[in-house]
């Protein structure tokens, strides 16, 4: 065949157990999308909170150191910065690591920090600097400095850098309203992003805390979810087998009911109750096999279906099979081929894989309504045996060989139907090469035939 579509195969997984993992992935997924918006925003809002609250700080310092030299210079009647001493005006702030006051032309008047060493780099940083309105800078310097240990009676020194974060104002200074200089003052906010690191890394902890508690709960909920699907599903199981198992006590008393009446006197000249009680027959017959299908499906389902495990030699019953279908097949114009080994012995359930057999061939002969051969070939590899079953019917159109497998799918619903199918057979030979570990795939091309392989292990 040369249009291979689609391949199929049996793994026995419980859908309700991969819908509970989908449902857990969806639900911590969520939690943990939650979880990592709440860490951002807690984050950038205590990040742009403290740091404003500094700005606010500094502003508010240099304001307040700019109103202090206004004032010096009107008590001292002096028109310009030059030649005022540090000693004379004490500026210091909260966590203020330089403060530089220049002249009108930007040279430097007085000043301190709290690394002298450092006052050229850091005057640099600010020199000839004109902030716009509410205009601060921050700038990030590395700084060396010497460290004193005392141990015993030796003084160790050892050389140290540090990355100190700066927060730069500056404003200028006016005297009658003539620009007379300006001050700068630089704001140690290292502390700062020190907290800023500290609550990235107890956010990131409360995350990989919370991720777990979110997976269990999600667990927790996508088990509450299912609870109610899975128990209705149970109920529908029963109810399907229940009701196949009680429908086949009144059509086997119809069954025999029929066959009763065919016997009775007269019966043979009553062309027409022939006819009615022919129909009446081959409807109980059809209604029988669908609630043996049914009930076959239902007990699967149910993991309540009895398999045996023996040994048998396969090729002895794919002969048994054949000899069985051959007066079915010669009245369909049938030719039914056996290619198999002299003896394959096998392990599996005897019945199931008969009632495998039975199910691809008579589709095979179902489905060749115009006649023609039809094989069954029997092969091992070793370690797995195939089984193929090979027709000239009618095909399958590509679009439904995915679905062929499903339950009471039939691809061309009135011409099935009048074949006789009910929808059921592939999903019972399905279900049959499951239970040996093995899977059925299909290939076909409409108007030219089909093939389907049944690939199992040998000891599965
Ligand atoms: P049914 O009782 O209808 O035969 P199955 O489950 O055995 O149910 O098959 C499902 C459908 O697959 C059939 O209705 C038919 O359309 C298609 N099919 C199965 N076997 C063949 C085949 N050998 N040739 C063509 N179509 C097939």
């Amino acid at each position: 065949m040369k249009n291979k579509r689609w391949s199929w195969e049996w793994r026995n997984q419980d859908l309700f157990q991969k819908t509970q993992k989908r449902l857990t992935m969806q639900y911590s997924g969520l939690l943990l999308l939650f979880l990592l918006v709440f860490i951002v925003v807690v984050y950038t809002l205590l990040h742009i909170v403290i740091l404003r609250d500094q700005h606010r700080e500094l502003e508010s310092l240099v304001r307040q150191e700019t109103r202090i030299i206004s004032d010096y210079l009107t008590e001292s009647a002096r028109n310009e910065l030059r030649g005022i001493g540090s000693q004379e005006l004490v500026l210091a702030g909260v966590d203020q690591f330089f403060y530089y006051v220049t002249d009108a032309e930007g040279r430097f008047v007085m000043g301190s920090e709290k690394m002298p060493h450092m006052q050229k780099k850091l005057f640099g940083l600010v020199a000839g600097w004109m902030p716009e309105h509410n205009q601060i800078r921050e700038e990030t310097i590395k700084v060396t400095f010497d460290e004193r240990r005392i141990g015993g009676l030796d003084i160790e020194e050892t050389r140290k850098s540090q990355t100190i974060r700066l927060l730069i104002d500056g404003n200028p200074i006016f005297y009658n309203k003539q620009f007379v200089g300006m001050i700068y003052i630089g704001k140690d906010i290292s502390f700062a992003y020190k907290l800023f690191e500290w609550l990235l890394i107890v956010l990131v902890s409360l995350a990989v805390l919370f991720s777990g508690v979110a997976v269990y709960m999600s667990l927790v909920m996508s088990k509450k979810a299912m609870e109610p699907i899975s128990a209705a599903f149970n109920r529908q199981k029963e109810f399907v087998g229940d009701a196949s198992h009680e429908l086949r006590t009144p059509l086997s008393v119809m069954m025999s009911s029929i066959d009763a009446m065919e016997m009775t006197d007269g019966m043979e000249e009553d062309l027409f109750a022939q006819k009615l009680l022919q129909n009446m027959k081959s409807e109980v017959k059809r209604m029988t096999g669908l609630v043996s299908d049914l009930l076959v499906l239902a007990r699967a389902d149910s993991g309540s279906a009895e398999r045996a495990h023996e040994q048998l030699d396969i090729t002895v019953e794919a002969q048994n099979v054949i000899d069985s279908l051959a007066p079915y097949a010669q009245a369909n114009q049938i030719v039914l081929h056996l290619e198999a080994p002299s003896s394959l012995t096998v392990m599996g359930d005897k019945a199931r894989l008969k009632q495998l057999m039975y199910i691809l061939l008579d589709n095979a002969i179902k489905y060749s309504p115009d006649g023609g051969p039809v094989w069954l070939r029997i092969e091992t590899s070793g370690r797995d045996w195939t089984m193929t079953v090979k027709d000239e019917g009618i095909g399958i159109d590509p679009a439904d060989q995915e679905r062929i497998f499903d339950r009471f799918y039939r691809s061309d619903k009135s011409r099935t139907r009048t074949l006789g199918g009910h929808g059921l057979g592939l999903s019972i030979a399905r279900w049959i090469a499951g239970i040996h570990s093995g899977f059925i795939t299909v290939e076909s091309e409409p108007g030219k035939g089909s093939t389907f392989f049944v690939k199992i292990p040998v000891q599965p």
